[in-house]
């Protein structure tokens, strides 16, 4: 068949409206199925499978590569997406400035805690899935021109929950603020604390709380960064014991999740509970700030508050 031939054709089947019975010949059926499916294959073309995400929020199709190099923030309605601990680090500090600590330290089965799966292999696949150790990244690093230490919690791994590990190394970062003479900033997303290690998790609660207390009493300024979500053990300690406090646009925070405020209370719960926004209306945060801006928002933040440290300890 000639290709002027195989056109004709095509036109005249396309212009046969569609058989009711089942055609006499099967030749002709296959020419009436094969350009649909081509265009079915080209429209799927235009648009590959893993380089668009859809926002949640507002239902526009956002191009990866432009969601990253918005930090995963929607340029249309400024949702804020979950953003990886290494991506967080690396818009917040100055090229190569950034000294990590304790990289290697990795959590134990201690309770040999078997649910639907063992913990140790839970730790396992999250380790190979996100390419982290545990939920938190720490270390020293230039924001601006000020030297800082800090922790950015990740929750892509094992929600972000704060088990012996993460309460270790934030410990540790926080120590190492008070013998340097650094101040401390920690950017939090938690589920809160980390069933799996039972008691050893709740601990941690006490540890960085206590940490932050040494800091606090050597004058040195600790800023607390809530994103989406931060709940439960993390904001019942060092989350929320920032000497300021800001949030994220958008970010659920608080304690117990709604509905069981809703069952001990036994009241309907006011709208936008446990939002950011209503957090800041209340007094329990300081300021939003959208991701964008919070390079230079640390950067004036700790300026400001350094300068009084250093006016403190000359007095
Ligand atoms: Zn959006």
């Amino acid at each position: 068949m000639t290709k002027t031939s195989l056109t004709r054709t095509l036109q005249d089947v396309e212009a046969v409206p569609a058989a009711v019975t089942p055609p006499d010949h099967p030749t002709e059926t296959s020419f009436i199925k094969k350009p649909k499916l081509a265009s079915g294959k080209s429209r799927k073309r235009d648009i590959p499978e893993g380089l668009w995400t859809k926002c949640p929020k507002c239902a526009t199709m956002l191009y990866d590569k432009e969601l990253d190099a918005s930090l995963k923030v929607c340029a249309k309605c400024y949702h804020h997406f979950a953003i990886g601990s290494r991506e967080r680090i690396n818009a917040l500090v100055e090229t190569c400035s950034f000294e990590e600590m304790d990289a290697g330290m990795t959590s134990v089965d201690v309770l040999k805690f078997t649910g639907v799966a063992t913990y140790t292999s839970k730790l396992e696949a999250y380790r190979k899935n996100t390419g982290l150790k545990d939920a938190v990244i720490t270390g020293i690093g230039t924001i601006g021109t000020q030297r800082a230490a800090l922790g950015v919690m990740d929750f892509s791994f094992l929600g972000g929950s704060m088990g012996s590990v993460v309460g270790e190394k934030l410990t540790r970062l926080i120590e190492a603020g008070t013998d340097r003479g650094l101040p401390v900033v920690i950017i939090s997303t938690s589920g809160g604390a980390r069933m799996y290690e039972g008691m050893f998790s709740l601990m941690q609660m006490a540890k960085t709380s206590a940490a932050l207390a040494y800091h606090a009493r050597n004058k040195l300024p600790y800023i607390s960064v809530l994103t989406h979500p931060t709940t439960a053990g993390v904001m019942a300690s060092y989350a929320s014991l920032g000497d300021l406090i800001i949030a994220e646009p958008g970010a659920m925070i608080g304690f117990a999740g709604p509905r069981v405020i809703k069952d001990t209370t036994q009241a309907e719960l006011p709208a936008g509970f446990q939002t950011a926004e209503f957090l800041l209306d209340h007094g329990l945060i300081d300021a939003i700030v959208p991701r964008a801006d919070l390079k230079s928002a640390l950067c004036g933040y700790l300026e400001c508050m350094m300068a009084g440290t250093r006016r403190q300890q000359a007095a």
